[in-house]
């Protein structure tokens, strides 16, 4: 039985590719590649910088199957031909090796290291070929276009998916252990319990406390590209695990060489004031509100400020302001919030805020990661061991709309309740039957689909946070003018 994908390197040619689909066949292995699409006529040539290629297949597929069959070859594997499928009409090109593949491939790898070292070409205009495209979630061509043009919003055609279609596993719990068993991630427990979940299902997996992970399964993590976040049990992110890479070194150097940055730090201030007068804008409306009407107005003021400090201290206002007309968004009678207090949360309020807060930061530096930008490195919070800056910034925008949302539902449903809390001496903290159904409500909240004020589409809001790094590092790379944090209407 031939293995369903292989992942092959050369070293002769600096070419690496994963092969999705092989057969075998008298002992020859053959790449085999579907398309959707339609083949082009036989009588059609297919020629590639003066080579002559076959009939029947395009050019561009003959191309990855060339370097399909190659890998195979330097690698011992019996290889001669490799087979071209084209849905749409039913046609099957068969590719066959011969010396000069290796000439094409020479060429191609030439063209590969001269485009590299270009600026990266700007994403192309309304085409056709994004909607297939597998980097379009990447590339975001329209929301770039729509970005570059003054009007700063527009339409964007859904290319990119609402929703992610896979999962975070959160582990938490002393007595757990984390194994893999072939393609599957084995959760078991000293009670016997035991989960099995498929890899290819896994976005990242969340460690929440001293739950033990096998070498074995961090290596298979790795493999499949998948992170691993080590947490403490209340949340905060200790640090995070990958497999290599290799490619966001430029975009580091460009956020190193523009961090700290005054201009985006205003923007993230202002856009997280106006997005906290939505929550309170839901009890008690907008018009002839006092708060709501202060939120409005140091929103715009923060744009204006000149220094850091100014805007640390419009930023504090806005927050007591906020947080006293919080408690009037609580409708359960026995829970009481008396103002924000962190490091130790004094009350079961401020327990679930900073347990959302750190769920939320967890999530950013997944999405940062994800980027390749560096989540230590701050344009707003500074430098500080340990701490990722960078998610810190980006989160403020969305606490009131992700974290403190969460956390009115989970009171005001009653789906949290004062039985769910302890007290010790580190402060109040939820038990941890509770935070499992608080994460649940997270989770749920992350998935929620919200319509994006820019590109009129509906996106959930996890994969917002990943649209607006991503945009961010368009800004970064100097391809946009202009980013702007997410501000709810
Ligand atoms: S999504 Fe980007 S990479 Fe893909 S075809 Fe469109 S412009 Fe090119």
């Amino acid at each position: 039985m031939p293995p369903k994908n292989l992942v092959f390197y050369s070293e002769e040619l600096l070419l690496c590719g994963e092969l999705d689909a092989i057969k075998q066949r008298d002992g020859e292995w053959i790449p085999f590649e579907a398309r959707k699409s339609s083949a082009p006529s036989r009588t059609q040539p297919q020629q590639w910088h003066g080579y002559v290629l076959t009939p029947g297949a395009w050019y561009n597929d003959q191309l990855q199957v060339i370097g399909q069959m190659y890998l195979l070859r330097e690698n011992s594997y019996l290889c001669s031909k490799a087979s071209i499928y084209y849905r749409e009409n039913k046609t099957h090109t068969i590719i066959k090796w011969n010396e000069e593949c290796i000439k094409i491939l020479e060429t191609i790898c030439k063209e590969i290291n001269r485009i590299s070292l270009e600026e990266r070409p700007l994403p192309l205009k309304r085409s056709n070929k994004c909607i297939r495209c597998s980097l379009n979630t990447i590339c975001l061509p329209d929301e770039v276009s729509i970005m570059k043009s003054h009007k700063q919003e527009g339409y964007a055609r859904a290319v990119v998916p609402s929703r992610y279609d896979k999962g975070l596993v959160y582990v938490s719990g002393y007595d757990k252990k984390i194994s893999i068993k072939e393609d599957c991630l084995v959760i078991s427990s000293l009670s016997g319990d035991k989960q099995e979940i498929p890899i290819i299902d896994v976005m990242s997996v969340v460690i929440l406390g001293t739950a033990q992970i096998s070498t074995q399964c961090i290596q298979a993590i790795m493999v499949n590209g998948i992170k691993i976040l080590f947490c403490s049990t209340s949340g905060w992110l200790y640090g995070t695990a990958s497999g290599f890479s290799d490619k966001n070194l430029l975009i580091r150097k460009k956020q190193l060489n523009q961090f700290p940055n005054l201009d985006l730090a205003k923007r993230v201030v202002s856009a997280k004031i106006f997005n906290q007068r939505l929550l309170l804008r839901r009890k008690r409306g907008e018009v002839g509100n006092p708060v709501i009407e202060d939120l409005i107005r140091l929103s715009s003021q923060a744009m204006e400020i000149k220094d850091r400090n100014s805007l640390l201290g419009i930023e504090g206002v806005a927050a007591k302001k906020y947080f006293e007309s919080f408690p009037d968004l609580i409708t359960v009678s026995n829970i009481e919030f008396k103002g924000r207090s962190r490091r130790p949360p004094r009350d079961p309020i401020n327990a679930l805020l900073s347990y959302a807060y750190s769920l939320l930061c967890k999530d950013f530096v997944n999405a940062i990661i994800a980027v390749g930008l560096e989540p230590t490195v701050g344009f707003y919070h500074v430098f500080e061991k340990g701490r990722p800056s960078l998610a810190l910034d980006l989160m403020e925008s969305y606490r009131p709309l992700i974290a403190d949302s969460t956390v009115l539902r989970a009171i005001n449903t009653k789906t949290i309740s004062l039985e769910d809390f302890e007290v010790t001496m580190a402060g109040v903290s939820l038990k941890p039957k509770a935070k499992k159904k608080f994460i649940m409500m997270y989770e749920q909240r992350m998935d929620t689909l919200i319509h994006h004020p820019s590109f009129s589409y509906q996106v959930s809001y996890r994969r917002m946070l990943e649209i607006e790094v991503r945009l961010l590092g368009r800004y970064l790379e100097g391809e946009l003018n202009n980013w702007k944090p997410f501000r709810a209407r």
